[in-house]
């Protein structure tokens, strides 16, 4: 499958769990290490349609010398996220869960005892695990600095407030599972701290 190809059923897959409303999200795989290229996801289409051309090379600021696509606003984040993590593939989605949690706890949400940490590679049990939270900002170089501040190699995810989450992993498998699952564990805490 070629980046290309993975990245869109990747999409299809998001837009059906209503995580990419509109041309919302973005998602990238890194191509090259030294230096780092990626492919990510181009600007302005509905993800449930993308076709496996429309991605585009960026490097790690994001930029492209591809003379007709648009890469994504946020690819600079991606670029930044898999240059400081290392990760191979980063994904971003508008879900609501991430956001409302992030409403609630501006200064990083807390997660502990619940079997679902472990599709988030930590444990179920005896384990405090503290999801970043940064405002939003429309430059890229902000955001970075935030994410690059906050950042925990064991904590594969970042919240930006009233906006959405990045989450990475080593492939593009690997970062889905970790999205789904933190949706679960955040609609679990927003759920159950209503009053
Ligand atoms: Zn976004």
């Amino acid at each position: 499958m070629t980046p290309g190809e993975a990245l869109a059923a990747e999409c299809a897959r998001y837009t059906a769990m209503g995580w990419m409303r509109g041309t919302s999200g973005n998602l990238s795989v890194v191509v090259d290490r030294d230096p780092l290229r990626l492919a990510v996801t181009v600007s302005g289409k509905d993800k449930g349609e993308l076709a496996p051309d429309d991605v585009v090379l960026v490097d790690a600021e994001g930029n492209t010398d591809d003379p007709v696509r648009v890469p994504s606003a946020e690819a600079a984040l991606h670029g930044r996220i898999a240059a400081v993590s290392g990760a191979g593939a980063v994904v971003h989605v508008h879900a609501l869960a991430p956001v409302v949690a992030a409403e609630h706890w501006p200064g990083g949400v807390e997660l502990r005892d619940l079997e679902m940490l472990k599709g988030f590679g930590r444990y179920a049990h005896d384990d405090v695990v503290v999801v970043p939270v940064v405002p939003n900002n429309q430059d890229m170089k902000v955001l970075g600095d935030a994410f690059e501040e906050g950042f925990r190699p064991d904590v594969p995810a970042l919240l930006v407030a009233r906006h959405g989450v990045y989450v990475w992993g080593d492939d593009l498998y690997q970062a889905r599972h970790r999205l789904e699952c933190l949706e679960w564990l955040l609609r679990f805490k927003v759920e159950t701290s209503r009053r």
